[in-house]
């Protein structure tokens, strides 16, 4: 979680934040796996500047869009006990890899990011699919935070993979 005095990112457990001395509120004692809900992760994308957040409660399936990220799919695997995030760009037709082959830049974009694997669908598009796990208690930063540094792992790697893409 982050310290609402000086935004340090502080362990869930501190009674004080370890920078400014700040006493850290427990009003986000987290949720357990059973608690995680479609409605309180549509919540937390809200929070975290995604729109059009539709939630399909039976599939226990949230999607948004961003203006910066890539457009996400949330979905909570309680038979595995995790969440999964998918994410899909279009890539450009051609001449995008200077002289390499599409497998070749996903290939070098999995050995750049350890949060994400990356594949080509079968319509050609690069996906790239990421796990958080779901331990006793998730907090809302927990998921924030995954959601923050899951795009920012990603950009660098597409980034230094060579790929150019779009939001799909
Ligand atoms: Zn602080």
């Amino acid at each position: 979680m982050k310290c609402p005095n000086c935004k340090t990112v502080v362990p869930a457990s501190a009674a004080y934040c370890p920078s400014c001395g700040n006493a850290m509120s427990r009003q986000d004692p987290g949720k357990t796996p059973g608690e995680v809900s479609p409605e309180w992760l549509a919540h937390l994308l809200c929070q975290d500047g995604y729109y059009d957040v539709e939630v399909t409660p039976d599939e226990e399936v949230v999607r948004g869009k961003h203006k910066t990220r890539p457009n996400i799919v949330l979905r909570i695997r309680r038979d595995l006990g995790c969440l999964t995030m998918l994410h899909w760009w279009s890539l450009k037709p051609s001449g995008i890899f200077g002289g390499g082959s599409v497998q070749t830049a996903v290939n070098k974009a999995n050995n750049i990011s350890w949060l994400n694997s990356f594949y080509l669908d079968k319509d050609g598009d690069l996906a790239v699919s990421s796990q958080i796990w779901l331990g006793r208690q998730v907090g809302s930063e927990d998921i924030l935070t995954f959601l923050d540094r899951n795009a920012k792992d990603f950009m660098a790697a597409v980034a230094a993979s060579g790929l150019q893409q779009h939001l799909k």
